[in-house]
């Protein structure tokens, strides 16, 4: 007599529909995708802050564990040459594989094609392509390569085609990038396949001077069109309603560096001032940790990723 076969457990899934099931088993570091398309899906934002060395991943690590949040951790191509991919990458995986909530390596603007082919062999799990200074067409070849190259990974792009005003570790221009019609950027996401886009909104790398003049219905023209998760840059400054207006219309990954660089140098000031005499680094180091710590709570929880660690 043969027997019935038991029936495969029902899989592991969450509630909200088109929300994409929880893996099992231990939580590994998880893809950009991963992360992004849950909370494109439930419109939270996920902060994904520039980190400068170990102190700095640390806290924001810490800081997703304290309010239970998914995380980006992203490195410009400054921190990546200052540090060196290997050395990044390996405090990255000791830091990240004992996390108990979902973590992800981004490499933020890089118009080099060597670093970005470096970043991705070593093991980050995305990277933004920045060919906003090239021709659109040129961008958009360019982008198609770096969709190939790293699917070859398992890893994931972000895309961008309008240069985000204001210069950050040494990539970018004080120009407004020029911003191009709804159809051509349409056509870039189409063509390119890239997982999430960073559309000109009127935002600015930097510290504003003057209140920005933002454009919000962009992302939501875009996102009707092409749904995939927008990217939020030039966030530090910016209102907390400009942000969950921003992040309700689709942009599910939120670039904080700026705010963490003011932070960890304010920190590192007002200790020295505060202890003039004291030459103890490991004293110093504590109150930065704390600092930067307290900075990236303080935008998990605003964006709405707080609690949402699967
Ligand atoms: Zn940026």
């Amino acid at each position: 007599m043969i027997l019935p076969m038991a029936a495969p457990d029902p899989p592991n899934t969450l509630v909200t529909p088109g929300v994409p099931a929880i893996p099992e088993g231990p939580l590994p570091v998880v893809s950009l995708k991963e992360i992004l398309d849950r909370a494109f899906a439930e419109r939270y934002g996920v902060a994904a802050f520039n980190v400068v060395n170990d102190l700095s991943l640390e806290a924001v690590i810490a800081a997703a564990e304290e309010v239970r949040s998914p995380l980006i951790v992203q490195t410009s191509v400054k921190t990546v040459k200052s540090i060196g991919a290997p050395v990044l990458y390996g405090m990255f995986r000791s830091m990240a594989e004992p996390a108990t909530v979902p973590v992800t390596l981004h490499l933020d603007h890089c118009p080099d094609r060597e670093v970005l082919t470096t970043c991705l062999e070593t093991g980050w799990n995305s990277v933004l392509f920045d060919g906003s200074a090239l021709p659109v067409d040129e961008n958009t070849r360019q982008t198609v390569e770096v969709v190939a190259e790293a699917r070859r990974h398992g890893a994931h792009v972000e895309g961008e085609i309008e240069g985000v005003r204001g210069v950050e570790d040494d990539v970018g221009s004080d120009e407004e990038g020029e911003i191009h019609p709804l159809e051509e950027a349409v056509a870039f996401l189409e063509t390119t396949g890239v997982d999430c886009f960073a559309p000109g909104i009127g935002t600015a790398h930097g510290v504003y001077d003057t209140e920005p003049e933002l454009n919000p219905q962009r992302v939501t023209d875009l996102v009707e069109r092409v749904p995939i998760p927008m990217v939020l840059h030039g966030g530090t400054g910016l209102s907390e309603s400009a942000f969950t207006d921003l992040i309700a219309r689709g942009c599910a990954k939120v670039n904080i560096s700026t705010a963490l660089k003011v932070t960890y140098l304010d920190s590192t000031r007002a200790f020295l001032e505060a202890n003039p005499a004291k030459y103890d680094p490991p004293s110093l180091f504590r109150d930065q940790r704390a600092a930067v710590k307290e900075m990236a709570e303080r935008h998990l929880t605003l964006f709405g990723s707080a609690g949402k660690a699967w």
